[in-house]
């Protein structure tokens, strides 16, 4: 069997609970990220060490070899940190970064040294900054430097866990731009770069991207619903064109899970292979798509 391997989860630990919500004072300070879970009718994420130990349990229950684990807010680097050191060879760390937060650089030197982390996740559109600030090119230069990859989320940005927490969201879609991935693409290409959720609503503006920069790559993760504001589009429709423009070694495979009981979300892998299936992919190009592109860019360096 082919590798399975996961480019789009989010490491939901205590840590990021406790960050999300600490201007909340409707949550305890002692056990806050419990009492936060149980609201959210979520499992206690716990410690990091056993919440690595609980992904990894699901990974083999799906049988899914490897996967990327994103620290999905900043200040919560040391708890994918944690988890990626316990099972190196099962987890790749992604961390979502401010190039514009004041301790950037400082921040950005230990996550790509220090602490291992292979790609760097942008979120302009949630922090409020311009792609082609002279920030965002540090960080490309950083990881052109460590050998590391850039994720920038585009499009339509809506955060489920904000959403149910209440929690004010006043992000500015305008700034995820794929054609402003492109330029920095372009100025950078030894950084292998990812946009996910095919421009989340983007669509024509990412397979642009991917048109004109050779190292941008586009991740299928989560439901895909922005296929919504394209009348008549379907999932199907989106990997043709997908595979047209992109071609099947730039497309990684992606679930967008994150929280426990849910764990891996298999119903967004069923539905890509569905769509796989229907449009008649190979078997060769499947392979890459689930798994073989993954392991071109973050190659396993930790074999268990
Ligand atoms: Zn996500």
């Amino acid at each position: 069997m082919p590798t399975v391997a996961d480019v789009h989860c989010h490491f939901f630990s205590a840590g990021f609970l406790e960050i999300l919500t600490k201007d909340r004072a409707d949550f305890p300070a002692e056990g806050r990220a419990s009492a936060v879970a149980a609201h959210l009718g979520w499992e206690a994420p716990g410690d990091p060490a056993l919440l690595a130990d609980r992904w990894a349990a699901e990974l083999d229950r799906h049988k899914v070899q490897r996967c990327a684990l994103i620290a999905s807010i900043p200040g919560d680097e040391t708890s994918v940190a944690t988890a990626v050191s316990r099972h190196p060879a099962r987890f790749v760390g992604f961390f979502m970064f401010n190039p514009l937060a004041p301790d950037a650089a400082a921040r950005l030197a230990n996550a790509l040294g220090p602490l291992g982390f292979r790609a760097v996740a942008l979120f302009p559109a949630m922090h409020r900054y311009r792609l082609d600030d002279p920030a965002v090119d540090a960080v490309f230069e950083a990881a052109a430097a460590h050998g590391a990859a850039v994720f920038v989320h585009c499009g339509v940005l809506s955060v489920g866990v904000r959403k149910k927490l209440g929690l004010p969201s006043p992000f500015d879609m305008r700034l995820g731009d794929p054609l402003a991935v492109a330029a920095l693409a372009l100025r950078h290409p030894r950084v292998q770069v990812i946009i996910p959720h095919f421009g989340a609503g983007l669509f024509r503006e990412a397979l642009m991207a991917v048109d004109q920069a050779p190292n941008v790559h586009l991740d299928t993760s989560s439901s895909n619903g922005w296929i919504k504001y394209h009348p008549g589009l379907t999932l199907d429709a989106v990997f043709r064109q997908a595979l047209a423009v992109a071609g099947a070694d730039r497309l990684l495979f992606g679930t967008d899970s994150s929280f426990f009981p849910r764990g891996w979300h298999a119903p967004v892998y069923e539905a890509q292979r569905a769509a796989l299936s229907t449009i008649g992919v190979n078997a060769a190009a499947a392979a890459m798509i689930f798994g073989g592109n993954f392991e071109r860019l973050f190659p396993n360096v930790h074999a268990e």
